[in-house]
């Protein structure tokens, strides 16, 4: 086969399962104390990427490395707001000093405040955008500025399904709005930075089981599970192998993409 690509690009004659493998790569999960995050972070180490797991509370960042160390996973853990940006910058400092230069940047961290427009307060409003959509940015920065000198690097950006529907029972505008921003952030970094050889897509989720969100519970049955196409929501190991592909070299050609996994929810 002949390529007219101008990078000069050749076809890749690697093994298909072994484009997925992150072995000597350093990944960066933020909010992986629990829930996408920490279920993210495992499946990244398994695919053999060394891995920061960060999140606000020193204990669950604590507890989620050495888990993860425990099954031969080299991983550190850093406590780290991302609505913070001397944070931020610590953060990135710390895990390019432990781990190394980081290769992949998971941005999950995330929020939501329920409320309808109205009873939504200015302090939530910010809130909530300050953690969803501020943080996908600031640690997209700090770690992006790393990866262009180096000329490598992926990007996920954890948007959501919320995006492109209203979710029910609860309202909450903040969140909705920050995740379609989240998922437009996304396609302008991947424009960006396409020529610096960094890749950039989403994930949107649709209902996942988390501590975030309990759609066990009875009273989601009739919005969250029902009107999926497969009539049950998902499980965060689920997310895993989606993550692994972006991550990897399995997506090569992918960027400013926005895949969503959801069960079929927003099929109707
Ligand atoms: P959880 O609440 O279970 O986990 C959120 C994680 O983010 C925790 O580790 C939390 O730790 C951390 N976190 C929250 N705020 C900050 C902050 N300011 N700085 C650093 N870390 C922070 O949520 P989920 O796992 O359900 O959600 C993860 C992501 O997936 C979010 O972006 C969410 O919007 C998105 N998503 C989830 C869906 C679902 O159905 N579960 C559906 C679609 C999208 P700590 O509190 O210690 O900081």
């Amino acid at each position: 086969m002949t390529t007219n690509d101008p990078t000069g690009r050749k076809p890749d004659s690697t093994r298909v399962l072994q484009r997925f493998s992150l072995a000597g790569k350093v990944a960066l999960v933020t909010g992986a104390s629990r829930g996408l995050g920490r279920a993210m972070a495992q499946a990244l180490g398994e695919a053999g990427a060394s891995v920061a797991v960060t999140a606000r509370g020193a204990d669950g960042v604590r507890r989620a490395a050495e888990e993860l160390r425990a099954q031969g996973i080299r991983a550190h853990g850093v406590r780290a707001d991302v609505t913070d940006p001397a944070d931020v910058d610590r953060m990135v400092q710390e895990v390019a000093g432990d781990l190394g230069p980081i290769d992949v940047l998971v941005n999950n961290a995330g929020i939501s405040v329920p409320g309808t427009a109205l009873e939504t307060s200015e302090e939530s409003w910010r809130e909530v955008l300050a953690t969803n959509l501020d943080g996908v940015w600031r640690c997209s920065r700090a770690v992006g500025a790393g990866m262009v000198e180096r000329g490598s690097g992926t990007i996920v950006n954890i948007g959501s399904m919320s995006a492109m529907i209203v979710n029910q029972p609860r309202w909450q505008p903040p969140y909705l709005a920050s995740k379609a921003a989240v998922h437009q952030l996304t396609k302008a970094l991947a424009a960006e930075w396409a020529p610096y050889g960094i890749r950039v897509n989403a994930l949107a989720p649709g209902y996942f089981l988390t501590e975030a969100s309990p759609v066990d519970q009875p009273e989601y049955q009739q919005w969250c599970v029902e009107p999926a196409a497969m009539k049950r929501y998902g499980l965060p190991d689920e997310l895993g192998p989606a993550v692994v592909f972006l991550a990897s070299d399995a997506s090569s050609f992918m960027t400013g993409s926005v895949v969503v996994i959801d069960g079929g929810f927003t099929l109707f």
